[in-house]
């Protein structure tokens, strides 16, 4: 599991402190607290790798892992890079402003973007800030990998269900390029199927 190599590297603040655009990367996109931080966790099997992207103040930012050995010189071009939990209510207006156009201008420029994962809580699936995200993807013809978390919360038929149902609603408004798993930070369930895809778009 290459993924158990992961470390913090860097954090963005703006387009400027992007590490340079030459290799491969996959970003992580959810509402607060839909359970990305605990996705992040359990693909990497570390308890507080995402921890960073949550210090109070810092969530504003693009935060970069990546896979090289620690040490090593350059670190490495293959980051799993975690955006900022969208659907604060307290984050005022401006600085909204600001984060969509850098969100918006990474997603239609990055090179080395090679898919988006949703992470959203299997309980409240495709809102709108998760539609606006896979359309961002899309409109790149990029693929995109949802995953609905916190599975464990729901009984084996519930959760197949839904499952079923978001399938079906996303194929209707994306078509075929984006994919869905049932998923838990909690049962580890569908750890090893989200590996599999990350591990494909970032050729590890
Ligand atoms: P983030 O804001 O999207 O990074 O969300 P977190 O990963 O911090 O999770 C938010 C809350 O949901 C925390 O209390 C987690 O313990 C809980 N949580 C996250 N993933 C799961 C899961 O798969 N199952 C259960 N039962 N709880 C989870």
């Amino acid at each position: 599991n290459p993924f158990v190599r992961a470390r913090y590297l860097l954090s963005a603040h703006n387009p400027r402190q992007l590490p340079a655009d030459g290799g491969f990367e996959v970003a992580f996109a959810g509402r607060s607290n839909a359970g990305k931080s605990s996705a992040l966790n359990a693909i990497c099997q570390q308890n507080a790798l995402a921890r960073v992207s949550k210090t109070p103040g810092r969530t504003q930012q693009l935060v970069f892992f990546d896979f090289a050995p620690t040490g090593a010189n350059p670190p490495g071009d293959k980051y799993l890079v975690d955006l900022p939990g969208y659907g604060y209510a307290k984050v005022p207006q401006d600085l909204q402003a600001h984060w969509q156009a850098f969100i918006e201008s990474y997603f239609a420029t990055r090179q080395a973007l090679r898919g988006l994962v949703v992470v959203m809580d299997i309980r409240h699936p495709l809102k709108d800030y998760d539609r606006q995200m896979l359309g961002y993807a899309v409109r790149r013809d990029l693929p995109a990998h949802v995953l609905l978390t916190k599975a464990d919360k729901l009984s084996r038929g519930a959760a197949a269900n839904t499952l079923q149902a978001v399938r079906m609603e996303l194929s209707r408004a994306f078509g075929d390029t984006v994919s869905v798993q049932t998923f838990s930070g909690e049962s580890k369930q569908g750890v090893d199927e989200a590996r599999a895809v990350l591990g494909r778009w970032l050729e590890l």
